[in-house]
């Protein structure tokens, strides 16, 4: 079996990144293993109507693929999807994509310091392995009794059905996160009824959501500066947002007191006011952008339920007050299973060792990025860096300049096998929680796929974006284990990636 230079898993933001930063460096010898047929990853799975990005898109895409032509501030995902293909041809990763390798496990070989990946019908052997799985990427299902047995069809919003027909159909639509108010404003009109059960109403803000007009599309064309200001624009006012929790909580009352106000102005009914009030602090869970959401909720045709669902029986959805309200299809907007993202039996570290079992107390890595006892691996949106306030993509890009500066290292030291210290992991990991566990994430009175079971923030980054990209602005060699030169195949072994400087020159802030 060849042994490659690089597997990537994933062909998402994360995964692509990394391989269009290895092709602009030179490397050759890598794959993108990807379990689909298209790249795209969220981008592609996720179809529902009404799905857009809630980052304004001339932040949320490369830095060094700016795309003048986003037709609005908050492109589609039909768009955002496209431009991935895009930034993927563009850059020649392609060839580079295995479609349909869905990975089933990867183990370490302690023997010769590589990774093997095993897939359905194949298996492949790397020096380092870079997981872009994303932390979104598998649905969480509630448990409720008789929803197997549900009499018509069932959905979850990350698996949208389109063969469904929802026209003049009661429909059912539990949770009221990120995903189920962008599609209920868009079903709300043509279904017969909608019961959207709610379980904790989100904190919501306006949306300012534009169409970017043929002149300005050609200005960015003609004068990229004017896109790379916009770009910086953007970049620092959302960085403003993180104020409120990485400096001084009394911040987030101003956010509270427009999001109460976008409430009133939206909904004039007291009593569905009331329902749709939040009860904690403003930034606990997502703070949610909306200007359709409220209005849908206003239709005569849908009901805001806030009493808990006993079960699913035959094709009602029975609450705990013991109404059943009939559904001829139920949507499922619950979320993803963001607290074990990786499951268990799936990445074998040294000594055999279950990634799983490592994570039993929740998912915990050093700077997001790298896990002790998993050598040459590194996580890619790993644990602790998600957003709550800006451009997951400005984080990935962050990543992938740390990942390429340490294969630079490997093979500038002729290392064939690098591994965080374990005390160097716990340090980082003791100060983040500490950090974590003042923050409104965990003191603002609700709980949220933040946290894991234990209570641990296993999801965010506490404090600014440019904090994180500084903390990962070079590979810190002395925190972690370099294997000795001395190997049988010393030269050859280290991953053979020219030096990074024109990529890390490239993904500067913002
Ligand atoms: P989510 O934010 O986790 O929301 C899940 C919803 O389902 C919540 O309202 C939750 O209620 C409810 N729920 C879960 N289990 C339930 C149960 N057993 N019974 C009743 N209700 C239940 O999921 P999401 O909306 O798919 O969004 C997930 C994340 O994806 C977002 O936070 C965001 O990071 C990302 N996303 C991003 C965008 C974007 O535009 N960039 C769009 C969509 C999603 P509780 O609140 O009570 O738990």
């Amino acid at each position: 079996m060849k042994t490659h230079a690089v597997v990537i898993i994933g062909s998402g933001f994360s995964g692509l990144g990394m391989a269009i930063a290895l092709r602009r460096a030179g490397a050759t010898d890598f794959v993108v293993l990807e379990k689909a047929g298209d790249v795209g990853g969220t981008w592609r799975d996720n179809t529902y109507p009404g799905c857009a990005c809630d980052v304004q898109s001339h932040l949320y895409s490369f830095s060094f693929a700016p795309n003048p032509h986003w037709s609005r501030t908050y492109a589609p995902q039909p768009e955002i999807l496209a431009y991935l293909r895009d930034c993927a041809r563009h850059h020649g990763v392609l060839p580079h994509v295995h479609f349909h390798q869905e990975v089933r496990s990867a183990r370490f070989d302690d023997t010769d310091d590589t990774w093997v990946i095993t897939t359905a019908d194949r298996s492949y052997r790397a020096r380092v392995l870079v997981s872009g799985m994303g932390g979104l990427s598998t649905p969480a299902f509630p448990e409720l009794d008789g929803l197997a047995d549900f009499a018509g069809p069932q959905f979850h919003s990350q698996q949208w059905d389109h063969s469904v027909d929802l026209r003049g159909k009661r429909v059912a639509v539990i949770g009221t996160g990120a995903s189920a108010i962008q599609f209920v404003p868009r079903i709300a009109p043509e279904v017969a009824r909608l019961d959207l059960y709610q379980r904790t109403p989100p904190w919501i803000v306006p949306r300012d959501d534009r169409a970017i007009g043929p002149g300005r599309q050609a200005l960015f064309r003609r004068l990229p500066v004017t896109q790379r200001l916009a770009r910086s624009a953007i970049y620092w006012q959302l960085e403003a947002r993180a104020l409120g929790f990485a400096v001084d909580p009394r911040v987030l009352a101003l956010g509270e007191q427009a999001a109460r106000a976008h409430l009133a102005r939206q909904v004039p009914d007291p009593e569905l006011r009331r329902k749709l009030t939040p009860d904690y602090r403003l930034g606990c869970k997502r703070v949610l952008i909306s200007s359709d959401y409220y209005p849908a909720l206003g239709r005569p045709n849908v009901d805001v339920i806030t009493e808990a669902i006993t079960g699913v029986r035959g094709d009602a959805v029975v609450t705990a007050d013991g109404r059943a309200r009939a559904a001829d299809v139920i949507i499922l907007g619950t979320g993803f299973r963001a607290a074990a993202p990786i499951p268990a039996g799936t990445i074998f570290g040294s000594g055999g060792r279950d990634l799983a079992d490592r994570w039993a107390g929740g998912p915990e890595a050093y700077k997001g990025t790298t896990v002790a006892g998993f050598p040459n691996l590194f996580l890619l949106v790993g644990p602790n860096c998600g957003l709550a306030h800006s451009s997951m993509v400005y984080m990935i890009e962050s990543q992938i300049a740390y990942v390429m500066d340490a294969l630079r290292v490997m093979r500038a030291r002729r290392a064939t096998r690098i591994d965080v210290r374990p005390d160097v992991e716990a340090t980082y990991n003791r100060d983040l929680q500490a950090r974590l566990g003042r923050a409104v994430w965990s003191a603002g009175g609700c709980r949220s796929w933040y946290l894991h079971d234990s209570g641990k923030n296993v999801a965010l980054w506490p404090g600014f974006t440019w904090q994180f990209r500084r903390l990962l602005r070079r590979f810190d060699s002395d925190s972690f284990h370099l294997s000795p030169a001395a190997r049988v195949f010393l030269a050859p072994a280290a991953p053979a990636v020219p030096t990074s400087r024109r990529w890390r020159r490239s993904s500067g802030p913002p």
